[in-house]
């Protein structure tokens, strides 16, 4: 008997784990890997920071102008409803101003360009009437106007960033404005990625009879194109326990991570299980999730295995559900980008036995109320890898939810954010 397609029925079986009790000891299990290595900034947008930056200047460096327009006393001002001010020089940013400004006179100044003391507010040059080599004001303006301070983005001593922070475009900027050039990421994760039988084929070759197109390898692949992620490619391996023990071993040499798919149920042929449940270092588990249920995890060598199942919807929801978490655990991840999840109502009713989390293929949009709606897309076989990607979002019906109506609110995790 094999487990590939779960029925209502399994779940009267003894010996299901919970879906939180696999992350659980998935992710208890594992730790931050230590290494790290020095980029130019320009490359270290998705990496993870290795230290917390701290910054040894302020932003901005000088007091300066946040408008093209005339520096000024406030004290000149007080007092009278019209004013006239000298204007006595030029300050350009960039350029050092080492004149004097006398009481009653004005500095024009551009954007950027340093305040000289004592002068306190800048009025924009939109704001004043010229008139002789003087300004003319007639309205009143507030002290210390239009004025950017030495230190008030970042001062001297302020973290920056901290450590286990996914460093993002505008990080990338800050690190550049507080003249860091090079910075310390995370080293990159290596993951070995298979897919498993006799029956697959990679996508160019010819078909045999009865085989199909692996998909399982390209979705995990493509899913996994980021810049803290180095993958190597151990393509199909065979329905043979030999093949499939040397394999994973030699990337247990050399990789963080192995993922394999397919091969883990129980089945005749199911040669992952068959090559790997006597090592003593991978357990088998049937999960009450749907789809995904049997999971395989545990150590080769160096490296965290995951055994995924063979059917390509239940390959990713298990990784973005099991493997994902763990890889950001393992990359020291602390202040990661949230996907967010939410309510939506449902315009269907959705079946759902209490007893296993299950995870549905969705398409989220607003209706005519801005209110966030949700239905299915329809068949929901864990082989319809369709099914994953006419969808924008998941719903997530918990352990103990039953049946569903329509009307009624559901969690969905869009995937934008996710993938
Ligand atoms: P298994 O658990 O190995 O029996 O696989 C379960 C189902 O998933 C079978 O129908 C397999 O043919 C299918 N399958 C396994 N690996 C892949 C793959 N890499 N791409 C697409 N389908 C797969
Ligand atoms: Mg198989």
């Amino acid at each position: 008997m094999t487990y590939s397609q779960p029925s209502c029925a399994d779940i009267f079986e003894s010996g299901l784990m919970s879906y939180e009790d696999a992350l659980l000891r998935i992710l208890s299990s594992l730790s931050a890997i230590k290494g790290s290595e020095r980029l130019p900034i320009e490359r270290a947008r998705g990496r993870i920071l290795h230290k917390s930056v701290i910054s040894t200047l302020e932003v901005p460096s000088h007091t300066n102008s946040a408008v093209d327009g005339y520096a000024l006393r406030a004290s000149d001002l007080s007092g009278r409803d019209d004013y006239r001010l000298l204007i006595r020089d030029v300050a350009l940013a960039g350029r050092q101003f080492d004149g004097v400004i006398e009481k009653g006179e004005c500095l024009r100044i551009m954007t950027g360009a340093a305040i000289p003391e004592p002068l306190d507010t800048v009025i924009m040059q939109e704001h004043v009437e010229l008139e002789d080599g003087c300004i003319r004001i007639n309205h009143h303006y507030r002290a210390g106007k239009n004025v950017r301070h030495a230190g008030e983005d970042i001062r001297i001593g302020d973290t920056v960033l901290a450590a286990g922070r996914v460093l993002t475009p505008p990080d990338i900027g800050l690190l550049a404005s507080v003249g860091i050039s090079e910075i310390e990421v995370k080293r990159r994760l290596t993951l070995a990625i298979a897919s498993t039988g006799d029956e697959v084929f990679a996508p160019g070759q010819a078909l045999c009879p009865g085989g199909l197109y692996d998909s399982n390898r390209y979705s995990l692949i493509a899913a996994l194109d980021r810049p803290d992620i180095e993958i190597v490619d151990l393509g199909i391996l065979p329905d043979d326990v030999d093949a499939l023990l040397k394999s994973f071993n030699e990337a247990g040499c050399y990789a963080d991570v192995i993922i394999s798919s397919g091969g883990v149920s129980v089945g005749e042929a199911d040669f992952t299980k068959l090559a790997l449940s006597n090592s003593g270092q991978v357990d088998f588990w049937k999960v009450a999730i749907k789809p995904g249920r049997p999971l395989a995890f545990g150590r080769i060598g160096q490296a965290a295995f995951f055994g995924l199942p063979g059917n390509p919807v239940a390959v990713m929801v298990t990784f973005y559900f099991f493997v994902l978490p763990a890889l950001e655990k393992m990359l020291g991840m602390v202040d990661k980008p949230v996907a967010p999840t939410f309510k939506a109502r449902t315009t269907e009713d959705l079946r759902k036995v209490p007893g296993r989390t299950e995870i549905q293929r969705a398409i989220i949009s607003r209706d005519e109320n801005g209110e966030w709606i949700v239905r299915t897309t329809g068949k929901q076989g864990s082989g319809i890898l369709r099914s994953m990607s006419l969808a924008n979002a998941f719903i997530v019906l918990d352990h103990e939810d039953a049946g569903i109506s329509a009307g009624e609110m559901v969690t969905v995790k869009p995937f934008c954010g996710m993938f």
